[in-house]
C-alpha cells in the first residue's frame, strides 16, 4: 500500500431511513478520507447523520449504496465475518458513555477484546497493562469501572478501543460526558495515541475548542460531507 492511500475511505455513500411513510436522506454521495495519523473532527448539528456516519465507517450499519475501503479493500462486498473480522482487528469504537462491563477490572476490560481475537491471557493482560499505562492508570489497572472517575473510565475506554491495534479509531462524543478539565486530559491521551501509532480517527464532537485542535473539521450538511474550508467558501 502506498503512503499516499487513505487508511479509510467513504465513497458515495449513500443512507436513508424510511419512516412512517417518509423517507429521510441522511446521507447523499457522501465522501470522507482519512490518512494514518490524521484526527479529523466531525461537527454538526444533533440528526446531521454523525452517528449513521460512524456506524457506516464501523461497519456497524450498511449502506444503501457506496463504499467504505479500509486500507484499499472494498468492504461491502465481504461476508459478515469477514465484516466482523475487520471490525475486530481494524476498527476501535468508543462511545459517549463507557460501555465498559462493570464486574470487570480495568484491566480485563482490555484484555477482552484481545482474548475474543484469540490472544493468550498472559500477551492479552502485557499489553492491557502496557497500554493503561501509557494513557496514565498504572496504579488503576485492578479497580472496577464504579471504581473510576469519569475521565478514568473513558481512558480505559480508549485503551479497549485501541487494544487490538486498530487502523481506523472512530470516537461519537467520547468527552461528551466529561466536564471540560477532564475532557482536555481524555483528549490529549487520545491525540498522543493516535499520532504514536498512525492511527486514522474520526471523533464526532459538539467541544469547538476540541475540534479547533485536530487536523481536520467536517461537518455534514444535507447529507453531504463538507470540510469546513469549503464551507466557508459557500456560506
Ligand atoms: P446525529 O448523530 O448527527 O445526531 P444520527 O445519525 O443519529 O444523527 O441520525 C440522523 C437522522 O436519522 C435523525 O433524524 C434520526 O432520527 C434518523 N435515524 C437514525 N437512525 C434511524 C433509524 N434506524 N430509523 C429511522 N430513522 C433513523
Amino acid at each position: 500500500m502506498s503512503n499516499d492511500s487513505p487508511i479509510i475511505y467513504l465513497h458515495e455513500i449513500n443512507r436513508t431511513y424510511h419512516q412512517g411513510g417518509n423517507t429521510l436522506t441522511i446521507l447523499k454521495q457522501a465522501e470522507l478520507a482519512v490518512w494514518a495519523g490524521q484526527l479529523v473532527a466531525l461537527v454538526a448539528p444533533s440528526g446531521a447523520g454523525k452517528s449513521t456516519l460512524l456506524h457506516i465507517a464501523g461497519m456497524l450499519e450498511h449502506q444503501d449504496s457506496g463504499e467504505v475501503y479500509i486500507n484499499e479493500t472494498p468492504t461491502s462486498g465481504l461476508s459478515d465475518a469477514e465484516r466482523t473480522r475487520i471490525r475486530r482487528m481494524d476498527i476501535g469504537f468508543i462511545y459517549q458513555a463507557h460501555r465498559l462491563l462493570p464486574e470487570f477490572t480495568a484491566v480485563e476490560n482490555v484484555m477482552l477484546p484481545q482474548m475474543v481475537r484469540g490472544l493468550g491471557k498472559l500477551e492479552a493482560r502485557t499489553r492491557a497493562a502496557e497500554l493503561l499505562a501509557y494513557l496514565g492508570l498504572k496504579d488503576r489497572l485492578t479497580h472496577r469501572p464504579s471504581e473510576l472517575s469519569g475521565g478514568e473510565q473513558q481512558r480505559v475506554a480508549i485503551a479497549r478501543a485501541v487494544a487490538n491495534a486498530p487502523r481506523v479509531l472512530l470516537a461519537d462524543e467520547p468527552t461528551g460526558n466529561l466536564d471540560p478539565h477532564t475532557a482536555d486530559h481524555v483528549f490529549n491521551a487520545l491525540t498522543q495515541l493516535v499520532k504514536a501509532t498512525g492511527l486514522a480517527a474520526i471523533i464526532a464532537t459538539h467541544n469547538l475548542e476540541l475540534a479547533a485542535r485536530m487536523d481536520r473539521r467536517v461537518t455534514i450538511r444535507d447529507g453531504v460531507v463538507m470540510e469546513y474550508e469549503d464551507l466557508d467558501r459557500v456560506a
